[in-house]
């Protein structure tokens, strides 16, 4: 299949005033047209960064220092903001978790849906208007002509992320990031949402990137995953394998910790004990060392690279080196 888009060895600092954060530590990963990748990890580990870097929407004290982002066999780190203006919202789109940060209170949903046709698709006002309501039926929103006019604030949350998704999609586009779309969102209408999901990308072929931190949502929606950890990627693989095959003891442990049914009862609960490393002063060896069941000497001055299971999984953990000790971490 072909590639849509490649980062190579991505790394993303922020300046701070306690100096530079390391958020990003060198991430490579590609995606493939039509395929939904997801990413997991905690809070901090660098899933946001990474994509807010792809879309070069980084806060301004957040800076690419090295690495390359190909989109659609061309470079866009380099690219300055207008030509990158041309390719997010056309080619490129995003959802966040809270649509209320991204929609603008002040401004009725069907005119802001109409004006990203307009500025983007060239459309006229009447156009504009007949697609946006048609937009908003595909993601099911009923009678979306009388709703045109109302503000955000006359929506319920899961409606909202619909209308986000709709605003993501009036440009059709190849590559839809969608971060933590559905954290706020009770889970019947997460179920919607993720259902929605699911038709875009056979109706229109989109490639989903989609961040999250629910194993279940990943397993049910995602052809291969990324597990980052302290600003890299500690395990990549297909989503079997991430799930049946582990090979790193972080995913073994976000494996353990959530509450799955068939396991509930029979395994108490295991939250993973510690905190993530500070990326101010990110440790020398694995990230993970502090907090890993398995640690060994080497781990801690040695930063593991990137093991080669099988052609599509890869493991950053030295267990995987041919002279590591043979042991099971599930
Ligand atoms: Fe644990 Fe060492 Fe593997 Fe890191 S490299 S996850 S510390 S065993
Ligand atoms: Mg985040």
């Amino acid at each position: 299949m072909e590639k849509l888009l490649e980062v190579k060895n991505l790394r993303t600092s922020f300046d701070t005033h306690h100096g530079e954060v390391q958020s990003v530590r060198g991430v490579t990963f590609d995606l493939l047209k039509g395929e939904v990748l997801g990413v997991v990890g905690e809070s901090g580990s660098g899933k946001s960064i990474t994509m807010m870097s792809i879309m070069k929407l980084l806060e301004e004290n957040g800076k690419i220092k090295e690495g390359e982002i190909v989109f659609k066999g061309q470079r866009i780190d380099n690219i300055n903001e207008k030509q990158m203006n041309k390719i997010r919202g056309n080619t490129m789109s995003m959802i966040f978790q809270d649509p209320m940060t991204s929609l603008n209170l002040l401004i009725p949903i069907g005119k802001q849906i109409m004006e990203t046709l307009i500025v983007h698709k060239g459309m006229s006002n009447s156009e504009a208007f007949e697609k946006a309501v048609e937009l908003l039926d595909a993601v099911g929103i009923p009678m979306g002509r009388a709703r045109m006019n109302q503000y955000p604030h006359e929506f319920s949350g899961g409606m909202r992320q619909r209308v986000m998704i709709a605003m993501a999609l009036a440009c059709s586009p190849e590559l839809l990031i969608a971060d933590e779309p559905t954290t706020a969102l009770d889970v019947t209408i997460q179920a919607q949402i993720l259902d929605l999901m699911r038709k875009i990308k056979q109706t229109i072929n989109t490639s989903i990137i989609l961040i999250t931190h629910d194993l279940g949502v990943v397993a049910e929606m995602c052809d291969r995953v990324n597990v980052m950890y302290g600003g890299v990627i500690v395990e990549q693989g297909l989503t079997r394998d991430i799930f049946y095959n582990t090979k790193h003891p972080y995913t073994a442990g976000l494996l353990k910790s959530v509450p799955n049914p068939e396991r509930l009862g029979k395994e108490p609960l295991k939250p993973i004990m510690g905190t993530p490393p500070d990326l101010l002063n990110p440790p020398k060896g694995c990230p993970f060392y502090q907090r890993c069941d398995f640690a060994m000497r080497a781990c801690k001055e040695n930063m593991p690279p990137l093991f080669k299971i099988d052609e599509n999984h890869k493991s950053a953990c030295w267990l995987n080196h041919k002279d590591a000790p043979k042991v099971s971490i599930r």
